[in-house]
C-alpha cells in the first residue's frame, strides 16, 4: 500500500497569517486523517522577497498550533546542486535553453513568450523549459475538472531567471518529486501554475501527485487579507480562537465545547474527524467571525 505524503511549502516572506495557516492546517489535517506523512519545507529561493528571520518564526508558529512535522525541514537554499543537475539534463536533450529576451520585448508581443531563443543556440541568459507536454487541465481533487488558458499552459516558461534564482516552478516539481509528495494541497492561489508544473513532470518522466487546491481567505469585504490578519497569535486564547476559525474556514468546525479548548485537543479533535467532502469548493472565502 502506498503511503500518503503530503507537505506544507511556505516562502518565508513573513510570518504566518491566516491565508498561510489555511494551508498548513488544510495539508495536515489530510495527511494526518489518513495516517499519512506531513513534511514542511521552506521555500527559500527568492532572497529578495524574504524577511529575515521568517523561517523561524513560521516553524515556531506551526509548533505553537500543534502542527508537528515528519522528518527534518527540508531548505530549498540547499537544494542547488540538485536544481543544478536537473537544469543540465533539460540543457542537454534540449528540453530546456537559454533565452536573452527582455521584459520589454516579452510584453511588447503580449505578455506571452514565443519560443524566440529556442533555437538560438545562447549559452547564457535565462533557462526556459522548451514545453512540448500540451498539458491544459488536470485534476484537482476538490474542484474537479481544472482548464487553463492555452496559451498560459503552453507557455515556454522560466526555469531559472536572468539574475541567477531558481523559479518556483523548477524547485517545487523536483523537491516534491524528491521527497516523494503524493498529493499537494495548498492554496487556491497557485491553481494556476498547477499545469505547469504538469508540463514539467510530464517531460522529465515522472508521476506527478494529485492535487487539491483550498479556498483562498478573504476579508469579509472581498478583499486581499489586511495587514492585520498577518500578526502573529501570541497568547493560548488567541491560538484557540484562531484555530477554531481555521477549522470553520475550512468546513471541519468544532463543537462549540472545543471552541476554546487548547490546541492540541482541538487539532486531535479535528483529525480524529477530518472529512475531504465538508472541504467548501470555493476558489475564495471570507474568514469566518466566531464568537
Ligand atoms: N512556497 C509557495 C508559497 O508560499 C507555496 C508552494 C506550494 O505549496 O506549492 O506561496
Ligand atoms: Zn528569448
Amino acid at each position: 500500500m502506498n503511503t500518503y505524503v503530503g507537505r506544507f511549502a511556505p516562502s518565508p516572506s513573513g510570518p504566518l497569517h491566516f491565508g498561510s495557516l489555511i494551508a498548513a492546517l488544510g495539508s495536515y489535517l489530510r495527511a494526518r486523517s489518513l495516517q499519512g506523512q506531513w513534511l514542511v519545507r521552506i521555500e527559500d529561493v527568492d532572497p529578495p522577497r524574504e524577511m529575515a528571520g521568517a523561517a523561524d518564526i513560521i516553524l515556531r508558529q506551526l509548533e505553537r498550533y500543534g502542527l508537528e512535522w515528519d522528518g527534518s525541514v527540508r531548505y530549498q537554499s540547499q537544494q542547488s546542486e540538485r536544481y543544478e543537475q536537473l537544469l543540465a539534463q533539460l540543457l542537454a536533450s534540449g528540453r530546456g535553453y537559454y533565452c536573452d529576451c527582455t521584459r520589454k520585448r516579452i510584453s511588447a508581443i503580449g505578455g506571452i513568450y514565443d519560443g524566440h531563443c529556442h533555437n538560438l543556440g545562447l549559452t547564457q541568459g535565462a533557462i526556459r523549459l522548451r514545453n512540448q507536454a500540451q498539458i491544459s487541465h488536470f485534476n484537482d481533487g476538490l474542484l474537479g475538472h481544472i482548464d487553463t488558458e492555452y496559451s498560459f499552459a503552453a507557455e515556454d516558461f522560466i526555469l531559472k531567471r536572468r539574475d541567477g534564482l531558481y523559479a518556483y516552478q523548477l524547485a517545487v516539481v523536483a523537491d516534491d518529486h524528491d521527497q516523494g509528495i503524493t498529493e499537494v494541497v495548498r492554496g487556491n492561489d497557485l491553481l494556476e501554475p498547477t499545469v505547469r508544473q504538469c508540463s514539467l513532470y510530464q517531460t522529465l518522466s515522472w508521476q506527478a501527485p494529485q492535487w487539491l487546491h483550498l479556498p483562498l481567505a478573504i476579508n469579509p469585504d472581498g478583499n486581499k487579507l489586511s495587514k492585520q490578519n498577518h500578526a502573529p497569535a501570541l497568547s493560548e486564547s488567541e491560538l484557540s480562537h484562531t484555530m477554531a476559525s481555521a477549522l470553520a474556514f475550512l468546513g471541519q468546525a468544532l463543537p462549540t465545547e472545543l471552541a476554546s479548548a487548547p490546541v492540541a485537543e482541538q487539532l486531535r479533535y479535528a483529525v480524529t474527524h477530518f472529512q475531504l467532502a465538508r472541504l467548501p469548493q470555493q476558489r475564495q472565502r471570507p474568514v469566518p467571525t466566531l464568537a
